[in-house]
């Protein structure tokens, strides 16, 4: 059976959907932390289905509400109006801070950046988009112009943001930019401070004046950026750049946007979220992945000024945002993570998980650097401290599948995949992560021998 599975995907679909592992992974089942594949063996889920699964897979009250749900109303389109979706607005306006308190709820993190560039552009009346160096914001052909990291970097003419029409041309900020430039590894910094006093900070200001300055960033629409990056292996900016580097969008007209697909929802422990931890208002947030626990769900939650200048410029339609269905399980989502104090433990847990994968850098000079916040660390590899360079794909890769064959699954990160990601449910516990913390330290002894 598992064979045959394997020949329909090789006939079937798409040869870009690729899979982790030289032996991908069938999984039938998952129940909280944990998966089950086609054999019945088990695997802690340290990754979440790239940190989507917040609370739980088929948490059990999230799984009641849809199962309510699905049997009461299904569908109707935003032409009609429904309780859940309602019920749902006032919920998520509850978590954001004034002003940003209007609601638009779509079904992916692209489409949620897609309306967001529309919003930019719409109430700027400028052009141009400036994200960093190795972000990551979605694969629609709008939201490609955004995105910069390692294989999803397209080299063809097809990020519609390219195109002259729609963007004089995309601009990418400082983040690994020359400072880091002559490294090929992009995230790790030359220096190896901590982002709360990290001395580059004032370098990176620079560069980012020198961007803003630049012709073709003088009409300047928005600003994105990630609270942390994710897909480029869970990248930090030292303390206050990202406050400057708003007040410097602002001073120049853009709007600035708060890209929470991947840190919102409670993830980082300490606030709810990423934007917070950096001290700054954004004028919009886009949110996907965490926020329906798997379901397609995702949103943009601006002020009433930037909605305005939206809904003036465009009729803005969506047939599936914000159906029944996905309104009901978010309420549900967000009802788990407070009643069970989910965002507690991302910071308790977290906090613990980090230090114990700290001590691996310590004892493994392949062990780069250990970084993040909250249930959102990464874990750099390196071929020594010294040279910097990635550890080959193929030792990553091994040390990859070592971790699944002892029953834990992470994800990874960076331009050359070089980083692996950590980002378990919230649900998670200190002893499943001493677990992840010792399969990880077998692994990496083995690879050593
Ligand atoms: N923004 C960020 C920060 C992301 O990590 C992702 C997905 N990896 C997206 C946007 C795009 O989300 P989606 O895959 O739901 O379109």
């Amino acid at each position: 059976a598992y064979n045959h599975v394997l020949d329909i995907h090789k006939q079937h679909l798409s040869p870009v959907m690729t899979a982790y592992f030289q032996k991908p992974l069938l999984l039938h089942q998952g129940h909280m932390e944990w998966l089950f594949d086609s054999e019945g063996n088990r695997y802690l889920d340290f990754f979440s289905g790239i940190v989507t699964v917040s609370v739980g897979h088929c948490h059990p009250k999230v799984n009641a509400v849809a199962q309510t749900q699905l049997s009461r109303l299904w569908h109707t389109s935003s032409v009609f109006f429904h309780p859940p979706m309602h019920e749902y607005a006032e919920k998520l306006s509850a978590l954001l801070p004034e002003p940003l308190k209007v609601i638009f709820i779509v079904n992916s993190g692209s489409e949620a950046n897609d309306l967001a560039m529309l919003m930019a552009r719409a109430h700027t009346k400028n052009t141009d988009l400036i994200s960093f160096r190795g972000a990551y914001h979605g694969c629609s052909p709008y939201t490609l112009g955004l995105t910069n990291v390692g294989n999803y970097k397209t080299k063809l003419p097809i990020a519609m943001g390219c195109q002259p029409t729609m963007c004089p041309d995309i601009f990418r900020g400082p983040w690994g930019g020359s400072h880091c430039r002559d490294s090929p590894v992009q995230s790790i910094r030359k220096c190896s401070c901590a982002p709360d006093s990290c001395h580059a900070k004032d370098q990176y200001i620079e560069q980012f004046k020198d961007t803003l300055n630049t012709s073709v960033a003088k009409s300047i629409a928005g600003f994105f950026a990630e609270p942390i990056q994710g897909v480029n292996g869970v990248v930090q900016y030292p303390k206050g750049f990202l406050k400057e580097a708003f007040q410097l969008v602002r001073k120049q007209g853009g709007v600035c946007i708060a890209d929470e697909v991947q840190t919102g929802f409670g993830r980082l422990g300490s606030h709810f979220w990423g934007f917070q931890t950096h001290d700054v208002l954004p004028d919009i947030v886009t949110m996907a992945k965490g926020i329906g626990n798997g379901f397609p769900m995702a949103a943009v939650v601006t002020t009433p000024e930037i909605a305005k200048s939206l809904a003036q410029s465009l009729l803005h339609f969506n047939t599936f945002g914000g159906g029944p269905l996905a309104c009901a399980i978010g309420s549900a989502v967000l009802e788990v993570i407070k009643e069970e104090k989910l965002q507690e433990n991302s910071q308790e847990v977290g906090t613990y998980m980090l230090l114990k994968f700290a001590q691996l850098r310590d004892e493994f000079d392949i062990v780069g650097d250990v970084r993040g916040k909250g249930l959102m660390i990464g874990i750099e590899m390196v071929q020594d401290k010294m040279s910097r360079q990635p550890l080959p794909i193929e030792e990553i890769n091994q040390i990859h599948e070592d971790c699944k064959n002892m029953g834990l699954l992470v994800g990874r990160g960076g331009i050359f995949s070089q980083t692996f990601r950590i980002a378990p449910p919230m649900c998670v516990t200190k002893p499943e992560a001493d677990f992840a913390v010792e399969v990880f330290h077998c692994a990496l002894s083995q690879h050593m021998e």
